[in-house]
């Protein structure tokens, strides 16, 4: 079976034709969901999917499915990721976990091999949330983490006035099956790494079992506005101290829990200016963590600390949660069958956290699943910069390749 390889100039070559739908500075990729290069990444993906003799399926968000008969009618063992991109974003991010799943149909096909399971690729609706709210919708609507309507109603994060179902119809990509019949025996996603490690420590594939949970709170200080020279310093009602003491409060948590990242990456000041008090100031602060435990105890005392902070300062708060997405571990199972195909490939492996969200860690709320990652160049993403090496593009592939042949019981 370690023989098997994926046609590696068909798959580069197709990622480098998908880059060119939306590219921007000669490399990067700027491609919203749902947008006219969206339409056109999936009519190219659909022609693709066809030619390879996969059964086209489209639901109701929009997430196109393309399925391979197997031996058996059981449940298909289902891999893909997203093909939509952040505003300037890079031609990996997605792209490779659906292009990839679409060769793992087609190395099937060249071998003439039926797989014992059904197999499935899918291309997840707006995984980035970079147009629509929340991200991950696609799949967040498959495993009914919100409701279809709530997702339709979506509206563009710039102009208000259009809404997501009226664009899912106007491309042509409004299928009529229920997103909630889709309950694959098992989930893979191939992605990149987007962070450093796997380059720094020189490793090709990246096992990953778990997803980071992520809890993202907007604090909303009201103080008061006056002079800063008159003011004496005991009677100031000042909304920037307090935000400035949360910031670094929330860094200094970072510290004292293991496996804590924490960022405070907005702030506002009203009215921002040199020689005034801020009457009014915005927080916005982002902690992860693979622990659940640890996330909630760091995220409570950074709200018991800003709420002491705003009394001192004799000023008045409002804590809201934006995001709260719990931490994902995926199933041992799944995970030992990434590790073994990429050692039995030769590949060296690591096993680690996913430090960004990923449709695959809904997935493993309604089946088990895991994920594959390569390599990113100094760890950037979500940038025109982003890039992952042809061989590790590869070597991913080959990878999830062995994997779903594995999962699948051929
Ligand atoms: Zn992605």
């Amino acid at each position: 079976m370690n023989t098997i390889h994926i046609n590696e100039s068909r798959l580069l070559n197709r990622m480098e034709r998908m880059a060119e739908i939306g590219m921007v500075n000669g490399n990067g990729v700027h491609r919203l969901s749902l947008t006219k290069e969206d339409k056109e990444a999936r009519d190219l993906l659909k022609t693709w999917m066809l030619e390879a003799g996969l059964d086209l399926d489209i639901d109701k968000i929009g997430n196109m499915y393309g399925r391979r008969k197997g031996e058996t009618d059981d449940a298909p063992v289902a891999f893909g990721s997203h093909l939509d991109t952040v505003g300037f974003g890079g031609r990996f991010d997605g792209s490779l976990g659906v292009i990839a799943a679409l060769e793992v149909m087609e190395t099937l096909n060249d071998l003439n091999l039926v797989t014992n399971s059904p197999l499935c690729m899918v291309n997840f609706t707006n995984e980035e949330g970079a147009r629509f709210a929340p991200d991950m919708m696609g799949s967040m609507v498959v495993t009914a983490e919100i409701s279809i309507e709530k997702a339709w109603n979506a509206t563009d994060l710039k102009k208000s006035d259009i809404i997501l179902k009226e664009e899912l119809e106007r491309l042509g990509y409004l299928g009529n099956t229920d997103p909630a019949s889709f309950r694959p025996a098992a989930f893979v996603e191939l992605h990149i790494e987007q962070g450093p490690v796997l380059e720094k420590e020189q490793i090709t594939i990246g096992v990953v079992e778990s997803v980071q949970g992520i809890c993202w709170t907007r604090f909303v200080i009201t103080g008061e506005v006056n002079h800063a020279g008159t003011t004496p310093m005991e009677l100031r009602k000042d909304a920037g101290y307090v935000v400035s003491q949360i910031a670094t409060y929330c860094r200094q948590l970072a510290g004292e829990y293991p496996g804590l990242r924490t960022t405070a990456g907005l702030i506002e000041l009203e009215p921002n200016l040199i020689n005034v008090i801020a009457g009014n100031a915005r927080i916005a602060t982002d902690i992860r963590c693979p622990d659940k435990h640890i996330l909630e105890k760091a995220e409570t005392a950074l709200e018991k600390f800003a709420y002491e902070c705003t009394y001192g300062e004799n000023c008045e708060i409002e804590i809201s949660t934006l995001t709260q997405v719990d931490p994902v571990k995926f199933e041992r199972r799944v995970v030992a069958s990434v590790a073994n195909s990429a050692r039995s490939l030769g590949y060296t492996t690591k096993r680690m956290v996913s430090g960004a969200g990923h449709d695959a860690q809904l997935m493993a709320g309604v089946c088990p699943a895991a994920m594959i990652f390569i390599p990113s160049e100094n760890g950037i993403s979500h940038s025109v910069k982003e890039y992952s090496s042809p061989d590790d593009c590869v070597a991913g592939t080959n990878v999830l390749l062995h994997t779903v042949i594995s999962l699948s019981g051929s």
